[in-house]
């Protein structure tokens, strides 16, 4: 029997927690996983190395010149269970997650020429469908007709500590304030941007993670996705 692939959309604030559920949900149902949310740091880390953006700078121009040149791309790494980020073949995995990088972030992403180049490679993973891709405007405008929207919610102080310990982890120099400030501040450009903002879909499901386990997101989601595969 040929089981039913279907598209999941997963949208949310910053570090709701969405690309690990994603991943999670994914591994479960054998489907593809993409963070879009990458996709944007990496164009965001290229605009940096070029010197595009910069304190109270950014030549929009520039970057939208050299859209054609950058290459983004999925390596699948065994270590991590997970795709890595490629930017021109190389590996910028550990780069985009820089505090750096969330700062800018938002304001590249506002950039209506870097959305629909972005737009249009997320949609063209999912022709196939069997994908669980997780941002912030994947059920409103990559895949308007996905077969499950979710949207994820939790407390910003919630948010913030998740995010300062995910890079405590990884050895950064941060303190508490700047990444509690760095994920308002993104909330706040990206629900107000003018393309694509941060918009919960019409039919989406709204979940607040605040205190839920990942285990209880995973049964609840995955009940969900199995009820419309068998549908
Ligand atoms: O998901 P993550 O927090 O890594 O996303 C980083 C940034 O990329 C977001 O704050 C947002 O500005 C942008 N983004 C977007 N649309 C998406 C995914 C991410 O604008 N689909």
């Amino acid at each position: 029997m040929i089981t039913k692939k279907i598209i999941i959309a997963i949208d949310g604030f910053s570090s709701t927690g969405k690309s690990t559920i994603a991943k999670k949900l994914a591994a479960a149902l054998g489907y593809v996983f993409v963070d879009t949310g990458a996709m944007y740091r990496a164009v965001t880390l290229h605009a940096l190395q070029q010197g595009y953006i910069a304190e109270n700078y950014f030549d929009q121009a520039a970057l939208e010149a050299s859209l054609s040149e950058i290459v983004l791309s999925f390596e699948f790494n065994i270590k991590r269970q997970m795709s890595d980020i490629h930017l021109n073949g190389e590996n910028v995995e550990k780069q985009i997650r820089t505090l750096k990088v969330s700062k800018f972030v938002s304001i590249v992403a506002a950039n209506s020429k870097v959305r629909k180049k972005l737009v249009e490679q997320q949609q063209a993973m999912g022709v196939k469908k069997g994908i669980v891709m997780d941002g912030r405007d994947i059920g409103t405008v990559v895949f308007p007709n996905a077969d499950l929207k979710l949207y994820m919610i939790a407390s910003p102080e919630v948010r913030a500590k998740r995010r300062y310990d995910e890079l405590l982890e990884r050895g950064d120099d941060v303190n508490y304030e700047d990444v509690f400030a760095n994920v308002v501040e993104r909330d706040r450009l990206d629900s107000t941007r003018k393309d694509s903002p941060l918009v919960k879909a019409k039919n989406a499901i709204e979940i607040d993670n605040s205190n839920m386990t990942l285990e209880e997101q995973f049964e609840r989601l995955l009940l969900m996705a199995n009820q419309i595969i068998e549908a």
